[in-house]
């Protein structure tokens, strides 16, 4: 395990932010942690940098106190904060020469990611949103350290820069391992190989994504026409609730998967389905954290 959280709980004053959390994080995956505003993400991630200390609880990462690994962390803050007067390759200069880099190599480095993002060496201060966010990302794989956190990377990142990051974490992989928060759970469903789900800063769901996903029982149909007339129709089904949107049933069993039957309903009920697959992290999430 590369990270262990043992009951950690930090709290602001009276407020508990994040309360008795225990997990795990093993070397080599892709862990995504999810949950609501306020509910302990980054909280968390800063105590497994070692730039919060827990209120109780410790947390090890390789073994050690996080500070003593600070070496083998890469980290992107939710609000990265940059020099504006800098450019881009002094901060990742700057960076790599911090995580013990020579002034030379750590150039090399930083070029090295510049190009990787395609991005110009201007003034940070000159950069777009999305840009200076890239070079906050640069900076937390410099050097490809073993555990890589990255706190909403790709909030603010056009589709296109989104997707090629999406790449490059799958490439890093190999190499490391990586934590990364998001509120597109789309891209985590494509990313992750386990998922971490926070709730008021409590840890509700430690699962690989693939058990996690089955463990919902769902199913999602999606229909040539409108869904929301269905609904009743499906009522007839002992064990299963129903819900709809737009074109989309999402239907979850309580107990045996029932796919064939509901199928069998929908057709006889002039449905023209257009596809049938099982309920994504997105509908999984939203069922049990956002219910109405
Ligand atoms: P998330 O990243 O999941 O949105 P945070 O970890 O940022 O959540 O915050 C969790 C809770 O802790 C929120 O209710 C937030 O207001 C509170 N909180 C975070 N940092 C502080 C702080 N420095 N002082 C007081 N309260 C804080
Ligand atoms: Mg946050």
């Amino acid at each position: 395990m590369i990270v262990e959280a043992r009951s950690i709980t930090k709290r602001f004053g009276k407020f508990t932010a994040v309360d008795n959390l225990s997990f795990t994080i093993k070397e080599g995956s892709i862990t995504g942690l999810i949950g609501p505003n306020g509910a302990g993400k980054t909280t968390t991630m800063g105590m497994l940098t070692g730039l919060i200390k827990p209120s109780a609880g410790e947390v090890l990462v390789l073994g050690k106190k996080p500070e003593a690994a600070n070496k083998d962390i890469g980290f992107l803050p939710q609000d990265a904060q940059l020099h504006p007067q800098r450019t881009a390759l002094d901060h990742l200069t700057l960076y790599g020469k911090l995580k013990g880099y020579t002034k030379t190599e750590a150039k090399e480095e930083g070029k090295k990611l510049l190009q990787l993002f395609k991005l110009q060496d201007r003034k940070t201060g000159q950069l777009s949103h999305g840009q200076r966010k890239i070079v906050g990302i640069a900076q937390a794989i410099l050097g490809t350290p073993r555990l890589i956190i990255l706190d909403e990377p790709t909030a603010g990142l056009d589709p296109g820069m989104a997707h090629h990051l999406k790449q490059q974490l799958l490439q890093l992989r190999k190499k490391a391992t990586l934590f990364i928060s998001s509120h597109n759970l789309a891209e985590l469903e494509q990313l992750c190989d386990e998922v971490i789900i926070m709730q008021e800063g409590k840890l509700i769901v430690q699962e690989k994504l693939k058990t996690f996903l089955q463990q919902q029982n769902s199913v999602a149909i999606t229909l040539e026409q409108a869904a929301g007339s269905f609904v009743s129709i499906l009522k007839t089904l002992k064990d299963a609730t129903v819900a709809s949107e737009a074109n989309t049933l999402t239907i979850t069993f309580s107990d045996k998967d029932k796919t064939p039957e509901v199928i069998a309903i929908l057709v006889k009920n002039k449905a023209r389905i257009r596809s049938v697959h099982q309920a994504s992290l997105e509908d999984s999430v939203v069922k049990l954290v956002h219910k109405p």
